[in-house]
Order: structure tokens, then sequence, then C-alpha cells
């Protein structure tokens, strides 16, 4: 007789979000099906629709005011909606469900008050009506679908050391052969509630707010499941919150004991309570996202990718409240900390980091374990007061770094520690479990330390076997971020065809650099805009950017020739020559051309008087202070070669006076890609103040560097405060005129590289997928470690299930296009699109290796 093979069961736990909408119950189905077909049992547990626990709470606070009618009516409508949505009638449990709430709601109002056993009942209310819905809706598309009263399964168990509570219930997670063999015989997906419990009455208690993903584990222990699946509205959790650091990156795999350090630290993906029944038995947790169920997510386990020693996420918990203790008398006093806690326990409140020295003690309270108002620590103070000195500290944040052995990597924290040179750090503690190092500091400060920390420790990290891809990488469809609009979406077909016949080409969108262009002339604050050619020296281009009514910039002959050559009409007048460090023959050749002349250095006033003799001429000036997406385009400064040195002012006007130049014009450019508009008001005002010496000067040209977006969903330039500002500062200055340089701002989103599949390869945790060209082409991620949006052109609609590392054809390991990108599958010939590369792209490209690199065609 063939032997039956037990079930193996998989449950899945789905959240508030998750069970919201049409469009993610048909995920839900199309999810159970495929563990079916894989031959696996599902028991499904969910939360209440989003927001509804939450508006059960407010009906019962208004209840006791006799007003909890639009709550209750509130309720209705979202229950009916989604019924609808989901082309069902309203379940009948609903219904009672529902009527239910309208009586306790008038209970309450007579009595005035809610009872901690009538409060679990409404909010069971939530999980029950919501679970009535799924299985109408999975049976009535064909899924056979059982559904199961939690009560019937999940009983509440005492917990040494614990008060029982109703509302914050805790159950026992030791496998239940029993239930297994129950749940065995029942057909098809088993579905239940998360969140609610039976007392050991039989009564309705709950687990406490988000104790679904509780359920899901207890269920998921007790079935002995192969493993728990956390299905949310985020694909993972990340190193850090990633709505507030989107280069946040996300977390590949993770042991227990990290899963649950960074959930207790503030990360709102998984409630911390439910690893303890998983890591017991040891079954592997999956973190998905419905809305994106082919993302990998987050694995948490016990034998996760790597176990050695090091940094995975910074975490931020605010609203924390510091006692500070001091007593001279403390030191070698016997029970000092035993008489001091006590009074914290007579208050009823929790501790969380303590520091300690000889005379003082410093403990943290944390708000979601202590109702903080402001008299409950005044008596908490007066208190204390009896024993030592006692001062309250707060706002604060408490800013935790979340990793293994984090003992182990504390000397590489130097330089993170400098971020914290203007702070004050009122409490360090480096947890016993070796799991996290935390800092309390003050609250305003929080977000913006988390951000710089995750910069430098986080972010900058590459390819590797923990830190997978970043939030913005991933780019899940978030609710209220407005869909991209590229050109290249619209025009995918045309862009298909011009690569028939090719391994890989650069192509321009003549339209995007015209808008470009259009909208710089729109500065009513700037007299004069110049093209920095350096950008892209392209004929088609330039001749649209003259037609578009913008002047040239060039740094080399090689760059005013071209410019002529593509224009041979253009009047001498549209351009600037700004060239460095060149030879002295180039600067007699543009002065006898008649070019408008920038030098950068008194060298050339100083050896060469006899060019200048009579000529009107500009000054580079460098002001100090650089800016940019990376330090090698940081342009000011003693480490960049441009520009004189704001401290050799006077001596510039001697020099030029010496040489009988007339200084018209200054010139500083402080670096590319930035977005940051007080930068050029500064270096205006830097300028105007250089002039003060130079009394001819009448332009000051505030050189480039109009950040352009490079990432999904990050946000443009804002060309009009930009114009704001400037203007500004003309009406303080009506002297001065101001120029711009722009380049990138007017060719780089214009521009992108297509590029070949050529080879896939795996090794080791990565992938790789190779294409035609690589830094020949386009030098930018070598050279500045710059980031370029990459996708499947070929398989544009087909959803990115697999991460990859771009390569080129080239010999040097660095000739990476984009590390950990998220694309389709790829296969050989498939057009890899890589955007945003019409700036500093074709214009840097080489022959290295002897490899063409790609040519460049318009549209
Ligand atoms: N519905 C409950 C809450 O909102 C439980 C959960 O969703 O996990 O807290
Ligand atoms: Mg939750």
């Amino acid at each position: 007789m063939p032997e039956t093979q037990p079930a193996h069961w998989v449950v899945l736990k789905f959240g508030g979000t998750s069970v919201s909408s049409r469009a993610n119950w048909d995920r839900i189905a199309a999810i159970l099906r495929a563990r079916c077909a894989e031959g696996l049992r599902t028991a499904v547990v969910h939360s209440a629709l989003s927001g509804i626990t939450d508006a059960l709470i407010r009906l019962m606070d208004r209840a006791q005011a006799g007003d909890a009618e639009t709550e209750v009516a509130g309720i209705v409508a979202r229950h009916r909606e989604l019924a609808a949505a989901l082309g069902i009638d309203l379940p009948p449990e609903v219904g009672q469900q529902l009527a239910e709430l309208g009586r306790v709601a008038g209970g309450i109002a007579l009595i005035g008050e809610v009872s901690d056993a009538v409060r679990a009942r409404v909010l069971a209310a939530g999980e029950l009506m919501a679970t009535a819905l799924g299985a109408a809706f999975l049976n009535a598309q064909g899924l056979v679908t059982t559904l199961v009263d939690a009560r019937s399964w999940l009983i509440a168990q005492p917990v040494r050391g614990q008060r029982p509570s109703v509302l914050s219930a805790s159950c026992g997670s030791d496998p239940d052969p029993a239930l297994v063999a129950r749940f065995a015989q029942l057909p098809g997906v088993i579905l239940t509630q998360g969140f609610i419990a039976a007392g050991e009455g039989g009564q309705t208690v709950v687990l406490g707010r988000g104790g679904s993903d509780t359920s899901g584990a207890y269920l998921a222990a007790r079935l002995s499941a192969l493993r728990l699946e956390i299905w949310t509205d985020v694909p993972g959790m990340f190193s850090a919150n990633p709505r507030a650091v989107p280069t946040a990156r996300l977390l590949k795999s993770l042991h227990y004991d990290e899963a649950q350090e960074i959930a207790t630290s503030g990360a709102k993906v998984l409630h911390p309570r439910c690893i303890m029944p998983l890591r017991q038995q040891r079954i592997p947790l999956q973190v998905y996202a419905t809305q994106a169920p082919e993302h990998p997510g987050t694995i948490v386990s016990a034998e996760p990718a790597d176990s050695g020693a090091r940094l995975k996420a910074i975490a931020i918990r605010k609203g924390i409240t510091l006692v500070s203790m001091d007593s001279p008398g403390m030191w070698h006093e016997v029970g000092f900390l035993a008489d001091a806690f006590a009074v914290f326990r007579q208050h009823g409140m929790s501790v969380d980091l303590v520091s300690t020295s000889e005379t003082n003690v410093t403990v943290s309270l944390d708000p979601q374990a202590n109702a903080l108002d402001s008299g409950e620590v005044a008596a908490l103070v007066e208190d204390l007061g009896r024993l030592c000195r006692v001062r309250v500290i707060g706002p604060c944040a408490s800013l935790s770094l979340l990793g293994r052995d984090i003992r182990a990597i504390i000397h590489r924290l130097g330089e993170a520690f400098e971020l914290f040179e203007e702070q004050r750090i009122y409490l360090v503690s480096q947890a016993a479990n070796d799991l996290n190092f935390t800092f309390v500091i003050d609250e305003d400060q929080g977000d913006r330390l988390v951000a710089l920390l995750h910069d430098l420790l986080i972010q900058a990290i590459g390819n590797d076997p923990v830190l997978g891809p970043t939030w913005e990488q991933i780019n899940v469809p978030q609710a209220g971020v407005a869909p991209r609009s590229d050109w290249w979406r619209a025009r995918r077909a045309e862009l298909l065809g011009l690569l028939d016949g090719r391994d890989a080409a650069y192509v321009c969108e003549l339209a995007t650099v015209s808008a470009q262009a259009r909208a710089l002339q729109s500065l009513g604050s700037v007299s004069r805009l110049f093209y920095a050619v350096k950008a892209n020296a392209q004929p088609e281009i330039l001749r649209c950017i003259a037609a578009a009514g913008l002047s040239f910039e060039c740094v080399s002959p090689g760059e005013v020739l071209r410019v002529r050559q593509a224009l041979p009409d253009l009047d001498t007048g549209r351009l600037l020559f700004t060239p460095n460090f060149a030879p002295r023959a180039e600067y007699e050749w543009a002065l006898g051309q008649g070019l408008q002349l920038t030098v950068d250095n008194l060298y050339v006033l100083r050896e060469w008087p006899g060019l200048f003799r009579d000529r009107a001429i500009f000054v580079r000036i460098d002001t100090g202070r650089g800016h940019g997406h990376h330090q090698k385009v940081r342009t000011a400064g003693t480490q960049s070669k441009f520009g004189v040195p704001l401290d050799e002012a006077t001596e510039l006007a001697e020099a030029a006076a010496e040489a009988g130049a007339r200084i018209v014009g200054l010139h500083a450019h402080t670096g590319s890609g930035h977005f940051e508009i007080g930068a050029w008001v500064d270096a205006a005002e830097v300028l105007a103040n250089v002039a003060r010496h130079l009394p001819e000067v009448r332009v000051l040209n505030l050189g480039g560097g109009l950040g352009v977006p490079e990432r999904p969903g990050q946000a443009a330039l804002d060309l009009a405060a930009l114009d704001a500002a400037l203007g500004g500062f003309r009406a303080a200055h009506p002297q001065f005129e101001l120029w711009l340089e722009p380049g990138r701002y007017l060719v780089a989103a214009a521009g992108v590289l297509l590029a070949r599949v050529t080879q896939l390869k795996g090794k080791g945790e990565l992938r790789y997928v190779g294409v035609a060209t690589g830094m020949n082409s386009l030098i930018r991620p070598a050279l500045y470690g710059a980031w370029h949006e990459i996708v499947n052109l070929t398989r544009l609609a087909e959803t990115p299930a697999q991460l990859y590392t771009v390569v080129g054809p080239i010999c040097e390991s660095g000739d990476v296009l984009g590390h950990d990108r998220l694309l389709p599958p790829c296969r050989e010939g498939d057009v890899l699109l890589i955007a945003t590369a019409g700036a500093y792209g074709a214009a840097m490209a080489s022959h290295y290796n002897l490899r063409e690199p790609a040519p460049q065609l318009v549209l």
C-alpha cells in the first residue's frame, strides 16, 4: 500500500492593507493556488481591514459620550464597499458583527465606561468581519476555503511573572498533533483570524496591537509548518525605515535574534513578539509584499546567509524621556540602584536603557512601554528626589546600530562618531546580547543623523550577501507616488528598432533637450545661459541648443571648432572659452579669435603678461566650498585644481593691473549635479565680495551644476525657487548680471545607452548579466560611483524578479554599470537601457581595450 505523506503546512499571514482591496485579494488567491500546486497545505491568518482596529477604538471612545454613530456607519461602509469590489454579498457573519457593534455602543453609552472584556470583544469584530469576507471571496473564486474561528484553536495561557490580560494575551506554541489532525480533516485552505484568541474561560481575548503576526507564528509553531510567510505592504525588512531613508537596503536574510532586535527597535514590518515561537521550533519566516509578490523579500531563520560580525540596520525610536540621577554619595554605596529602581516600580514605569558612572545613573523610559504624561513623570521625579538629584531630559531619540557582534566592529565606527561632533550624546549603551549599540540624542537631530549614519555605514557597502537593493531601486508601487514619465517608455518600439543590427548605441531625444532649454530660459534672474559643451558635443544637440537661444561654453580649442563646424554662422560673442592648466599657445589662439576668455590662475597673468594687455577677461574664483553628487565633481576647495583661491583676491587685482588686463567678469563653479539652491546664491555672494576689489566687474557667472534626478521618484530641481533666490540676490546687487553654464541639466535625461545582453553567469551569490558595451562607453559608474537606472527594454512589461550585476566586456573588474539591479530574467539578445546617460556618457567614452564605444544616434 502506498504510504500517504503527512501534509506539509505553510502558514500565510496577510496584514490589513493586504486584505483591503480587490487587487490584493486576486493576488492572495493566486499565491494560495501556487502553494497548493506545490503540494502544500495552506493556513491563512489575516488582520482586520486597514484602519478598522483604530476605528473600533475610536468607536468605544465616542460611545462613552453617546456619539458612536458616525464611526459605526464608517465601519459598515468599509465592509460593504469591499464586498461589492469582491463581487460577493455581505456575509451573514459581517451583518451579525455590525449589529452587535451597534448594541455594544449603546451599552457603553449607558454605563459610561468600557471594561477590558468588552474592549476585547469589540476589537475582535474587525478580524471576524474581515475573515468572513475573505473566506466568501476565495470560495466564490472556486478555491475551497474553510473558515475556522481562531477562538477554537488558540487559547490564552498565563505567563509566569505577567499579569494575565485580555488585551495582550499570550498563548502556547508547542507542536500540537491534535490540531494538525483536526486541520488535516478540513477541506481546502484553512482561513482564520489573527489577533484574537479565547481566554481560559472561553471569553474573547486579543493579543495586543499588531498581534496578527503573533497569531501567524503561533499557528505555524503549533502545526510545525514548513515556514511562516508574512505578507505586508513593504517587500521585506530594511536597513533603515525606507520612507525616511530611501537608500535603505533590503535585508535579504537575518537571524531570528537580529530580526527581533530590529523589530523591537522601531521597525514596524514585524511584531517583535512573533519571533520567539518561530525560533523555538526553528521555523523560517519569510516577509513579502502582497502588491508585488515576485520580490524576494527577507528570510529570517537560524541560518542566515552571513553570520559574521557586522552592522545591518540603523533604527530610531522617538519620544524617549531620560531620567538622570546624581548622587555624590552613591559610589560604593550598597543598594542605591535597588532603591532607585524600586521607585520606578512603584510608579509602574519600565526602564529601557541604563548607564552608570561613579556619581550618576541615567535611565531611559520608552513611550511604548510607559504612559508618559507630565503628571506621572513629575510624581516619579518627586519620589526619586528623596534619594538623589534628578533631572528629566527630553524629548530624546534613541538611535541604534543593529547587527551581529557589534562589539567587534566598534573600531570601524570612528568616522561615524564624527557625525556626532556637534551633538550632545546623553547616553550610550551596548546591549549585553551584542546586537545593538545605542546613542540617545536630542529628538530633533534624530532623522538627520540616521540618514547620515546610514549613508556612511551601510549604503556605501557594495554587493553583499545580506544587503540587497535599495528601497528606491525596488520601487514597489506605493500609494501616493506618481508614476514615472520617462520619454523612453513611450518610445520603446522606436528605440528597439534603432538598435536593430547593432550591439549598442547612445540615443538622444532632441525634444527633451529643447524642453530643458525652454525651462532654463524661464529663469528671469539669469541674463545669459551657456551650454557646457563638454557634457555632450554631438552636432545635432549643439544645433538644437543654439536654436533654443543658448550660447556655448568651451574648455578646449577642439570644442570651439566643433561648435563652429556644427553652427558656422554662430556669432563669436556666443562663445566662452574657459581652459584650465592649458598651454600658453591656447590662450594666444583664443584671444586671437576674439573669444571671451576666463583665466583661473594668477600664473598666466604674471608669467605671460603681454598676452592680456587691454583685454577684457573673466577670472574663475575658488569659493572654497564645494557641492555635488560625488567628491570628484566638487570643484572648489584646496583639493580641487580649479580657480583662484579667495585669499589671493587682492593679489589678483594687482596682477591684472600689472598685466594691463581688465577683469569684467567673475566665475565660480562649485560642483555638478546638486539641488542645493543656496549654493548658487552663496557663490554669487562670494563673487560679489571679491568684486569689491575689481570695479570693472559687471558679470557674475555662477557656472552650472544644476542637478538632474537620477532615481525613480527623486524630485527635480526647483527652478522657480532657484529663480526666486537669484532674483533676491539681484535686487540686492543690481550692478551685476548673472550668467549660468548648465551642461547636464540640458542633456542628461535626454540620452539613454542601449546595449544588448551578451552572456549570463551565476557566481556564488551573484548573477551577472553581460552587455555589449561597458565602461568604454559609460565610465560614470566606475569613475564616480554614479547610479543610472537600468531596465530591460525588451521585457519592459515583465515583472522584475532577479537581482543582477550588470557588467560590460572590458578587462577591468570596475567595468560594472550597475550593482544589484532588479530586472526580469534576462536572455541573450535582450536590450538593456541605461537611463540618464545623455551627459558625460558619449563625451567621456574611450577606445580602451580597442573596443569602439557606442555610436550616438538622435531621435
Ligand atoms: N488588527 C490588529 C491591529 O491593527 C492586529 C493586526 O493587524 O496585526 O492592531
Ligand atoms: Mg503589522
